[in-house]
């Protein structure tokens, strides 16, 4: 699968949006979108008039960036969330939230998404007992998310779940620092989802 190679710090400045892309950091003033709140490149300072199209276009990338997937798995993700009953967008956003490399970072084991895909794929995560290595799995209501017995010495998951004690956890996950163990409570709901996101933009764009 492709993946992005480049500076993360640039997908923000590009989206004008914090996408806490980098732990901690993006926290502290060595945050770049802090430093420099203007598009990468050349002409960054330039006026920029966007067209319905560059809009729609702009948002998609963003909640795209915002998950670390690519085109691919993105609209994959979409079609899927038409098929559902219900809502698009809030279809969409709620599968995003449910993916398992999201539930990592949200509930503490990881200071990024990118962080909790490495750690996934390295097999130290566990679903109920299971071992899992997929970050695109889909967590269920009632499920237990949790580091496997070997790997509940990794520092890395150590250090980011002291960090997360700076940043806030979803009500819709329950956290167990000392047991290393996260359960979902419920499926989030479109109010848990606190970053500024206009899923209904995506549905147009992809609806042309
Ligand atoms: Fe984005 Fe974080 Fe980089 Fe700031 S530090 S620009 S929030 S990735």
């Amino acid at each position: 699968m492709a993946r992005y190679v480049g500076s993360v710090c640039r997908l923000c400045r590009r989206e004008n949006q914090k996408l806490f892309l980098k732990g901690d950091r993006c926290n502290t003033d060595k945050c770049a979108f802090e430093r420099r709140a203007y598009p990468p490149g050349q002409h960054g300072q330039g006026r920029i008039k966007f067209s319905e199209y560059g809009l729609q276009l702009r948002e998609k990338q963003k909640i795209k960036r915002m998950y670390g997937l690519v085109e691919k798995q993105f609209r994959s993700l979409f079609e899927k969330a038409e098929r559902m009953k219900g809502v698009t967008g809030t279809n969409l956003l709620t599968m995003l939230e449910r993916r398992l490399d999201n539930v990592a970072y949200r509930s503490g084991f990881a200071n990024s998404r990118s962080e909790a895909r490495q750690l996934i794929r390295h097999g130290h995560f566990a679903i109920n007992g299971q071992r899992v290595n997929i970050p695109s799995f889909l967590v269920k209501k009632g499920d237990s998310v949790e580091i496997r017995e070997k790997s509940k010495s990794v520092a890395r998951i150590h250090g980011a779940l002291e960090a997360v004690k700076r940043r806030e956890i979803p009500q819709w996950l329950e956290l167990d620092g000392t047991a290393m163990k996260s359960r979902v409570r419920d499926l989030p709901a479109r109010d848990d989802l606190t970053m500024p996101m206009e899923e209904r933009m995506v549905v147009e764009l992809y609806s042309k």
